[in-house]
């Protein structure tokens, strides 16, 4: 298609840019454009100025150069899976993106390290290296088709991060294309307390605000010995919320802890993969247990006790891999089969400590009966990472704006139990006022001083992150009104 309208055009921009990636790696007809205009977070779109696909590291830095020399705004795509609308080129961006980029460069199974492209989607590393006995295990819902470049915009944690840690946790270099288009090696292969700052920490999790990522080693695990999955069912929510803090209070560590409430389980057994849980449970619990095979029965049956303490309905232990593997595809289709029952929603959030989840799911719920809209809750209860899904109609006139408030206050909920607003998904545009109910305006400051120093052109994904204006944009009006003299 792209070929047989050509590039005519006389925007110098695209012509050059096209020059760079080649004729056939760039987008910039309207019709070509619109699957750009969002990502996951639906609600806001923004035309883009064009998309181009680079296919190295250089070119990346070429693009990257032309923007900056050009006043061209720009960003970073990897799947366009993001929730919080980081991929939104809000400002007409040229958008980079990365899925040319996907291939699978190396793996060092004596150093458990493989290094991989941005475009690589993360779950092709597991399926990639699981028949050698070993896995990557930061493992977001959407992992059969975000990229890993764009877990490390966002830090992306996942069902299997309580035990293991979330991405920047995994992350032991990158190559990354500064906002004026230098080429970076960060981190040290994960040599332990490498001098100067921590770098790699910093560009982990910030939202493709501070670079392009153009190269990623990653650790990666051995597959645990064994392990064990149980599933339990509770009439009431306040004592599987219980359970979750007996279990982690009882010394265990379980690889995952999940749960879903009444309408979560409403969705995910109207949606693609029903495994036949009751509808008129109030919460289930989903737990894995996996280490060595010593122990892992001892803490099954510890499990098991606690959730008999906590007045289960029932419960019960996966009795082979199907099952298992049935039990988790129900659990990872949570999001998406919202669409089942509601003809929109907006996925929240929050983190809280793990001992408030009965006060903050009750208020969830008082917020769900003052706005008049259904919340529903699947989340990674062990580590307290909330995600209640505010149902509504964007048909009826006011619906969009009130689930928007109803998903702040969530958050404001999470912020009140000595939480904070996002647990993974980032803040992108979505939650940039909300900044302010976890940080004073002098720390904002000193993290957008931080975003100055790397992005001092605020050219690269501007508009996120940090409430609005923020000091990145009167820096650049500053710097307009300076050139302008
Ligand atoms: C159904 C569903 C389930 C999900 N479940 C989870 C979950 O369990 N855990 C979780 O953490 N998230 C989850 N997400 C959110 C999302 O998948 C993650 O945030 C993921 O990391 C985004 O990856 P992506 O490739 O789609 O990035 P994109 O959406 O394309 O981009 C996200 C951000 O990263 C930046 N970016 C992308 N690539 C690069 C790069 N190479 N260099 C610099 N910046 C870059 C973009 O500019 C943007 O700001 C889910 C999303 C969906 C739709």
């Amino acid at each position: 298609m792209l070929r047989k309208k050509g590039l005519k055009t006389n925007d110098k921009h695209i012509k050059k840019l096209a020059a760079i990636v080649g004729p056939k790696e760039i987008l910039f007809h309207k019709e070509d454009l619109i699957s750009y205009e969002s990502d996951g977070f639906t609600i806001h779109s923004h035309m883009p100025k064009a998309v181009v696909f680079p296919k190295n590291t250089e070119e990346v830095a070429e693009v990257v150069k032309y923007c900056a020399d050009n006043d061209l705004s720009f960003l970073a795509r990897g799947a366009g899976t993001g929730l919080s609308g980081g991929a939104i080129p809000l400002n007409g961006e040229v958008i980079i993106s990365l899925v040319k980029m996907k291939r699978l460069l190396s793996v060092d199974l004596e150093n458990r390290r493989a290094v991989v492209e941005p475009g690589y989607v993360n779950l092709k590393l597991t399926n990639s290296i699981s028949d050698k006995g070993y896995y990557y295990a930061p493992d977001p819902s959407s992992q059969y088709c975000c990229t890993i470049g764009g877990n490390v915009a966002e830090n992306a944690g996942g069902a299997h991060c309580l035990k293991y840690g979330v991405t920047t946790n995994h992350i032991l270099g990158l190559e990354v294309v500064s906002p004026t288009g230098e080429i970076m090696e960060i981190g040290h292969d994960g040599i332990p307390d490498a001098p100067g700052y921590d770098l790699l920490g910093i560009l982990t999790g910030s939202e493709g605000t501070l670079g392009i990522v153009t190269k990623i080693t990653v650790r990666i695990l051995k597959n645990p010995e064994e392990k064990q999955t149980v599933l339990a069912y509770f009439d009431d929510v306040a004592d599987g919320s219980q359970a979750v803090s007996d279990i982690v209070s009882a010394g265990i560590v379980p690889a995952a802890l999940e749960m879903m409430d009444k309408i979560a389980i409403e969705g995910v057994e109207s949606a693609a993969f029903p495994v036949g849980h009751p509808k008129d449970i109030e919460a289930l619990l989903l737990i894995e247990v996996d280490g060595i095979s010593a122990g892992i029965d001892e803490q099954i049956n510890e499990i098991l006790d606690v959730c008999k303490k906590r007045n289960v309905r029932s419960v019960k232990v996966a009795q082979d891999d199907d099952e298992r593997a049935n039990w988790w595809a129900n659990r990872k289709t949570g999001f998406g089969a919202m669409g089942a029952i509601s003809p929109d929603y907006l996925v929240q959030d929050g983190v809280i400590p793990r001992s408030t989840l009965p006060e903050v799911l009750k208020r969830i719920g008082d917020i769900s009966k003052e706005s008049g809209l259904r919340i529903a809750n699947i989340f990674h209860a062990g580590d307290g990472n909330l995600h209640p899904l505010i149902l509504f109609d964007s048909r009826i006139p006011g619906q969009t704006d009130k689930a928007l408030e109803a998903g702040s206050a969530c958050l404001q909920a999470c912020a009140d139990a000595g939480g904070s607003i996002t647990g993974e998904h980032g803040v992108g545009i979505e939650k940039r006022e909300e900044m302010r109910f976890v940080f004073s305006d002098k720390e904002i400051e000193a993290q957008t001083d931080i975003r100055e120093v790397f992005n001092p052109h605020y050219l690269l994904n501007a508009g996120k992150l940090f409430p609005s204006p923020g000091r990145c944009a009167e820096v650049k009006n500053e710097l307009k009104a300076e050139a302008a003299e």
